[in-house]
């Protein structure tokens, strides 16, 4: 879930999930949650039309999907990185659950980011190997950064992100700026890349939904939306990751970073409610660590959901996150020359990835490539520019593609096969976008293909 805040902030425990919506119990209790200003989020999309309405149009999509026909010399991968399995303190989960996700996603990669303690080694006992048909990658969500060395680094203490992401280096690994948003300052050389999308951080600006979880009538609410939808109700909280886009374009212009999704998945949001002793109604988050105590005495509206139950009875429970769901959500497809962990590493170095958000409809196939009369580099090349050039998108859907350089919108067109003629060295990424409902939605977010002039562009 979270990081820790910084470097300095040094050991600090990391705060579960349980805690952040401790804090907001008290607020709850004098908050009429109703009457909160309706924002165009999570919480306005998740209403039982609404759901509906999502759901008929990824339907839809699902049927209009058209295999792309462009091929590029690579064997494309769905990846999941940042990912936690019970090695860490706020995940209860197996292996053998998370490989289900993995199986229910076409999944061929994971690479883990558990939170280190003393009683393991993250790259020794961490999750490795090929298991199922599923690469599966040791790593560490270590201050800051996705942290995937090729050797121990247990008991080693880093005085600067810049010694940290060094030191994973130095072993081979690869290092990424985690949970961006907080720390849109940093600036490491030689870093691998950065989540330029992140589950967690997105929740996060969920407010009313924040707001919610710590009210029991919120849950009993949503309990049948979450059996009826329930990849549409997870899925409510996406929102274009702007400030991330922003600071990784200005990222990209100092170096190439490959930009990665963040799955932060942990199987660890949901609800439990049981019945306490005497008058009490107790919350409790679904790795069991206790989120509220209510008192039907001060609460009287409590009393219609405790019903006859006795002590010890669980009255409710909602689970929100099962790895199928998050990695249904969003994966990194990394476009490998060979399935192992040694190409897995050059594709991620040479930023032959992109992020899709599956769920609308699986964006397998998706090509962004540089093209003169013939195709001179996929995404993540670095190429000189030459008169002529194109760039070209090509998706599985009629879609809107918008072409970005620096920064900037450099063009938008709207099919599943464009291309747009370029003029001048830049760092251009695209992005597709499709009609979800009554909202865009962002679909595809690519890494940049780098052109070059003849100075001193990265
Ligand atoms: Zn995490």
């Amino acid at each position: 879930m979270r990081g820790t805040k910084d470097m300095h902030s040094i050991r600090r425990p990391l705060r579960p999930f349980a805690r952040i919506i401790q804090t907001l119990v008290g607020a709850f209790l004098f908050t009429d949650v109703s009457a909160a200003p309706v924002w165009a989020d999570a919480m306005a999309r998740m209403t039982a039309p609404k759901l509906q309405e999502v759901r008929e149009s990824i339907e839809k999509h699902k049927q209009s999907r058209e295999a792309v026909s462009l091929k590029t010399p690579f064997e494309e991968t769905k990846a999941i990185l940042h990912c936690h399995s019970k090695w860490s303190h706020d995940s209860r989960s197996t292996i053998e659950e998370i490989l289900k996700g993995a199986h229910a996603n076409g999944v061929r990669v994971i690479m883990f980011t558990e939170h280190p303690a003393d009683h393991y080694d993250f790259i020794v006992d961490g999750h490795q190997g090929i298991r199922e048909g599923v690469l599966l990658i040791p790593g560490a969500e270590l201050k800051g950064m996705l942290a995937y060395p090729l050797k121990s680094i247990k008991g080693m203490d880093f005085s600067s992100p810049q010694e940290q992401s060094d030191m994973i280096k130095r072993t081979g690994g690869l290092a990424f700026y985690c949970h961006l948003e907080e720390r849109m300052d940093w600036q490491v050389a030689g870093i691998a890349g950065t989540e330029i999308y992140n589950v967690h951080a997105d929740a996060k600006e969920e407010s009313r939904l924040f707001l919610g979880l710590v009210n029991p009538l919120f849950w009993l609410q949503l309990r049948p939306l979450v059996d009826k939808y329930p990849q549409e109700v997870f899925s409510a909280l996406q929102d274009y990751p702007k400030d991330y886009l922003r600071r990784y374009d200005e990222l990209c212009q100092m170096f190439p970073h490959t930009g990665v999704a963040g799955n932060d998945s942990h199987h660890n949001i949901g609800i439990r409610i049981i019945r306490g002793e005497k008058d009490l109604i107790l919350l409790e988050d679904i790795i069991g660590q206790k989120v509220a105590e209510l008192s039907i005495g001060k609460l009287p509206f409590l009393a219609a959901l405790a019903g006859k139950s006795k002590t010890g009875d669980v009255i409710l429970q909602v689970d929100l996150d099962p790895y199928e769901r998050a990695f249904q959500h969003v994966t990194t497809h990394l476009l490998l020359d060979e399935f192992s962990r040694e190409g897995v590493w050059r594709a991620l170095e040479a930023g032959r990835a992109f992020v899709g958000f599956d769920w609308i409809t699986d964006t397998t196939g998706y090509v962004f490539q540089a093209e003169t009369d013939k195709p001179i580099g996929v995404v993540g090349s670095k190429l000189p520019f030459t008169a002529g050039m194109k760039l070209r998108s090509f998706a599985p859907l009629e879609a809107k593609h918008r072409l970005i350089r620096n920064g900037q919108v450099f063009g938008e067109k709207t099919g599943r096969d464009v291309s747009f003629e370029i003029a001048e060295p830049g760092v251009y990424r695209a992005e597709v976008w499709v009609q979800v409902a009554d909202e865009e939605r962002i679909w595809i977010l690519t890494n940049p293909i780098y052109i070059k002039g003849d100075d001193t562009q990265p």
